[in-house]
């Protein structure tokens, strides 16, 4: 057999662009901030995860700097080899303390806790019950348990429980139920209330990944304070890249839940320890929502304005109910085109999302909110979404 070592490679990536579905990366020539220049342009970014715009804020980058002078840069090792920072101690405590539970653990990234946690919770004797939405991580996460493996209809508690029952009667010895908090491509958030209810009976763990939730909802504590539900969910896994504006991966719950994925998670086991200077920004960024929750009130305010007006227009934002708001255009090619047109025309920076993410007559651009965004901002975004939205007949 001839072999050719690397010819898939330009094969695959021609077709990628040969049918719309190569990502183009775009490139920051500032901060990620709601009025930032990217390709050489100045724009209106709709499209960060920093709702809060944290990644600018003055006590967080000091807090980085002044880490940074104390500390220096790379943290050299894994934790469990060479230890980590006091500032590591400090910022677990404290974050355990502002989610209302018995501990935290910093990991190195959302998606390394999924993958790092999740085959450890469950065996080959166990099941694992996912929503049908659920973040890729999670998906892949569970790729690496040995468990049976259930799925549930879309935020759909009952359909959980029918699922559950059949776990039940196969004998699982233990059950652990996944969910995203806050779904990032809808904007729309788990029942967790209902979902608590239902696993209550079977004995079932339930683990929320709370990526998206954590910084806008239950005043930036997350889903689970949104509901008040501390010490009924059993992990929570989380982001410090997105609302809190740094970077790096939580594990909120027990003392038992941190120790065991201390020694466990093979992303935790394997992988360095955070920059001491995004430990300190890190802690700083809690601070600052816990001492000036005004900013989480003004992403809300910010929401309900821009969901409302562009309701008004005529876009379909489908199940939103958080900062995420995503304007369900249907054609992908359309899709594109709105977001190509509003990036060269009028200088907003809003993110295309088609298939493989959404299905494809779901395509859409996916607006997010920011609390640093103003009034004027909104109007500015909003006047050039109806011009273009108009010219390209989606309103
Ligand atoms: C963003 C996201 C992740 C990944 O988090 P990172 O810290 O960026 O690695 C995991 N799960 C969900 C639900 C997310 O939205």
């Amino acid at each position: 057999m001839t072999r050719n070592p690397t010819n898939f490679l330009g094969t695959e990536v021609k077709n990628l662009y040969d049918n719309n579905l190569n990502w183009v990366i775009r490139h920051l020539e500032e901060g990620s901030k709601p009025h930032s220049t990217v390709d050489g342009k100045k724009v209106l970014m709709l499209n960060t995860n920093n709702y809060l715009g944290l990644a600018t804020h003055p006590k967080v980058v000091q807090a980085a700097r002044d880490a940074l002078d104390k500390y220096g840069l790379g943290a050299g090792a894994v934790p469990t080899i060479a230890g980590t920072f006091d500032l590591t101690k400090k910022f677990q405590e404290h974050f355990a303390k502002f989610k209302g539970v018995e501990a935290s653990l910093l990991c190195q990234t959302g998606f390394a806790v999924n993958q790092g946690v999740i085959p450890q919770l469950v065996g080959k004797e166990d099941y694992v019950i996912s929503d049908a939405l659920n973040h890729g991580s999670i998906i892949d996460g569970v790729r690496l348990t040995k468990a049976k493996r259930g799925v549930y209809k879309h935020n759909d508690a009952s359909d959980l429980e029918s699922v559950l029952k059949e776990a039940d009667a196969a004998g699982a010895r233990r059950i652990l139920v996944i969910t995203d908090g806050v779904f990032s491509m809808d904007g729309d958030m788990a029942p967790l209330d209902e979902i608590t209810k239902v696993c209550e009976p079977y004995g079932a763990m339930i683990y929320v990944d709370d990526c998206h939730g954590e910084g806008m909802l239950g005043k930036g504590r997350g889903i689970v304070a949104h509901f008040g539900l501390q010490g009924k969910v059993h992990v929570e896994g989380g982001s410090l890249s997105k609302g809190f504006g740094c970077f790096g991966g939580t594990v909120a719950g027990s003392k038992d839940l941190c120790e065991f994925v201390t020694n466990k998670s093979r992303s935790y086991l394997l992988s360095t320890a955070h920059p001491p200077s995004v430990v300190a920004a890190a802690d700083a960024a809690i601070s600052v929502v816990e001492n000036e929750p005004e900013i989480v009130e003004r992403l809300w305010e910010n929401t309900t304005y821009f969901r409302e007006k562009v309701q008004a227009l005529g876009f379909n934002t489908g199940n939103s109910c958080t900062p995420i708001i995503p304007l369900i255009v249907g054609d992908p090619g359309k899709s594109q085109q709105l977001a190509d047109i509003l990036f060269r025309e009028e200088n907003i920076y809003g993110t295309p999302i088609v298939f493989p993410m959404v299905a494809r007559e779901l395509s859409r651009i996916r607006v997010q909110m920011n609390a640093a965004l103003t009034r004027e901002d909104l109007d500015q975004a909003l006047a050039s979404i109806e011009k273009v939205g108009k010219k390209l007949s989606i309103i």
